[in-house]
């Protein structure tokens, strides 16, 4: 029976990033259930602080110094050395599966070391079982409409999770981090000549606790201000409808949805927008739905907590004026 990998991806400070952290909650889940043991990999310039982070939702975390990724691209140096660690594991260590998360650049790595290995690759997991055969991974096809369940032939490979599948809980007790050496084919040179941030972008919406999001109703980028200031009394952040991004009136990375971010507030104040399939994938996992729209019959009424029957800026801004009047 072969073990469970968790990738740890090194974050912008270094650290773990969060979304490693909700993939090994999965992994531990899975190993639990499946009777497997589940290791960490974390390969980084530096992978101390990474590594360390990993350890406390795994139990065992395998530590590989990379000096490259300080200025190369990581996810094709990560392959490389993964696929020297699997070249070099006795049978008995082979992982069954691969998990890492679905972003940029673990969609990049996946398909990196799919290329070099061999293994296949199921993507954007939205959920994750163990099955007689392997992984059963359930992903979104058809802007959620339909939920397909797949697993690998030969029942090993590599798993991406979506972002805000699991929340991320530390284990019980923290794990051990083992520095290896991977070996590896040579990676490609390719070498990061700029890193640039997105001028005056917010906290990131996948971590926001609450998230105030405008749509199409907002009417114009000047509807945005209502928006923003809610959700900087609520100490939240600004999300937006694909028609509101499109449109020009805030950025795309503001996107929630099919084609946007996945997002899992513990509140979701969504303001003029009607609850589209393909939004509605990118947040229905939050804590609670509130909605104001002047439709009674808008698709979001059908999964909100709570709808408010009403125009948005007369109930928006009355209830800034109740926020702002609450004490201290
Ligand atoms: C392949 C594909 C991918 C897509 N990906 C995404 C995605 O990632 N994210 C996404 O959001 N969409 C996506 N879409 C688009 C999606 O289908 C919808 O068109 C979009 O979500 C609608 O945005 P909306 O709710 O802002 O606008 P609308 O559907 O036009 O809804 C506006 C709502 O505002 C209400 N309203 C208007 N004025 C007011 C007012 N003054 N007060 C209160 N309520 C008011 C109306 O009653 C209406 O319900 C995708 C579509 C396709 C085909």
């Amino acid at each position: 029976m072969g073990d469970l990998w968790v990738i740890g991806e090194p974050g912008p400070d270094g650290g773990l990033a969060r979304l490693s952290a909700e993939v090994a909650t999965l992994a531990r889940e899975l190993g639990a259930s499946s009777g497997r043991d589940v290791v960490g990999v974390v390969v980084a310039a530096e992978p101390g602080a990474a590594a360390d982070e990993l350890a406390r939702h795994v139990p065992r975390v395998l530590s590989i110094t990379e000096p490259a990724a300080a200025d190369h691209a990581w996810s094709a140096l990560a392959a490389a050395r993964l696929a020297g660690l699997l070249d070099g594991a006795a049978p008995a260590e082979a992982p069954d599966a691969i998990f890492v998360g679905a972003g940029p650049d673990g969609r990049d790595l996946a398909g990196a070391l799919s290329a070099l290995t061999g293994l296949g690759v199921l993507t954007s997991a939205t959920a994750v079982t163990w099955s007689e055969t392997g992984p059963a991974v359930e992903m979104s096809a058809f802007g959620g409409k339909l939920l397909p369940t797949s697993g690998f032939t030969g029942g090993r490979g590599i798993v991406t999770v979506r972002p805000n599948v699991v929340t991320a809980v530390p284990a019980g007790s923290p794990g051990t981090v083992e520095a290896r050496d991977a070996g590896g084919p040579a990676p490609p040179a390719v070498k990061v000549v700029e890193r640039v941030s997105e001028a005056g972008a917010a906290a990131p919406i996948e971590e926001a606790r609450i998230i105030v999001a405008g749509g199409r109703g907002v009417g114009g980028p000047e509807g945005f201000g209502l928006v923003e200031q809610l959700a900087s009394v609520l100490d939240g952040a600004v999300g937006a409808t694909r028609a509101a991004v499109d449109s020009g009136w805030i950025g795309y990375s503001q996107q929630i949805g099919q084609t946007g971010k996945i997002v899992k507030p513990e509140l979701y104040l969504a303001l003029g927008i009607s609850g589209a399939i393909q939004h509605k994938v990118g947040m229905q996992t939050a804590g609670s739905i509130v909605a104001v729209n002047r439709d009674p019959d808008a698709p979001i009424a059908e999964f909100a907590d709570l709808l408010v029957v009403g125009d948005l800026f007369e109930v928006g801004t009355a209830l800034l004026e109740q926020l702002r009047a609450r004490p201290g």
